[in-house]
């Protein structure tokens, strides 16, 4: 059987065919189109019908928060104040369609064989990317709440009464850790270039670059001492800084009563399923979900 795993990010959408195995067997980026669900249903369900091998079922992964398994999305990214996607697109293709947040979806990726917490069964996600999102795996399942929301780790609070989050609470770790706080705390350079010009020498980029990483070590610390997981993984675009953010972050944590340094390095991973991952995770979420349902 094939399976459709589709990501749909607020400027592409990746859309690919996996088998049985996992293996993508077809691969189309298409633009998005933005604030208009009607039409990217219609959009992947063109894509499905142009594929050279029909999918059975579908897999999505949305930048928002979705509930399932209504298939209910609110993502700002998206402009989707409260759209039944999943209906929507099982209406339009006539096929079943597992839809969740893309954070659950780069996890499920990252649970894959090659993947970052491959053989894992409890994890902590994090993407660092434009805000900061997240997905938990707890002995061995997504973690998704009492209404399959999901995990929003960009918001818990790491500065009483700091800065005001889009969410509506002042403080959240987004407003510290996410791509943006780093351009912030750089006097306005663009994270991938804070990351070259720290790699660089850069001494300001430098100083930048360790304020940012003790501000994502206070989260995963957290993170580390509520959850306890055997893998923290790193994802999206600030991500990219790899060896030098793990450098800082570490350099940062301060140990506590029942952690070392040594713990959280032995815990602390980068994402490594890179640009497939969303896709890859929708299908996996999909095959994973479905099979249960069917
Ligand atoms: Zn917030």
């Amino acid at each position: 059987m094939y399976i459709a795993g589709i990501d749909v990010g607020a400027t592409n959408l990746k859309f690919g065919i996996f088998d049985e195995a996992g293996e993508m067997v077809h691969m189309r980026v298409v633009r998005s189109i933005q604030g208009n669900p009607e039409d990217t249903a219609a959009q992947i369900d063109g894509l499905i019908r142009e594929a050279p091998v029909r999918a059975e079922m579908i897999g999505v992964g949305v930048p928002g928060t979705v509930f399932m398994p209504s298939g209910l999305v609110y993502s700002g990214n998206l402009k989707w104040p409260g759209v039944k996607f999943a209906e929507m697109l099982s209406q339009i293709t006539s096929l079943p369609v597992w839809l969740d947040n893309d954070a659950q979806a780069a996890l499920a990726a990252e649970t894959l064989p090659g993947g970052a917490c491959f053989g894992v069964e409890n994890a902590v996600y994090l993407t660092l990317g434009t805000g900061v999102g997240g997905a938990l795996l707890i002995g061995g399942k997504p973690w998704r709440g009492h209404d399959n929301s999901g995990a929003e780790l960009g918001h818990f609070i790491t500065h009483a009464g700091g800065l005001k989050c889009g969410c509506g609470m002042y403080g959240c770790f987004e407003m510290y850790a996410s791509a943006g706080a780093l351009y912030r705390m750089s006097g306005g350079v663009r994270a991938r270039s804070v990351i070259d010009r720290a790699r660089a020498g850069d001494e300001k980029m430098k100083r930048a670059l360790h304020t940012y990483a003790r501000e994502v070590a206070n989260g995963v610390c957290s993170l580390y001492m509520i959850f306890r997981p055997q893998a923290i993984v790193l994802g999206g675009g600030v991500s990219a800084a790899g060896d030098i953010l793990k450098k800082e972050i570490l350099s940062t944590v301060r140990p506590a009563y029942n952690f070392s340094r040594d713990d959280i390095a032995a815990v602390l991973r980068f994402a490594v399923m890179g640009n497939n991952a969303g896709m890859a995770g929708a299908a996996a979420l999909a095959r994973m979900n479905m099979s249960r349902i069917l």
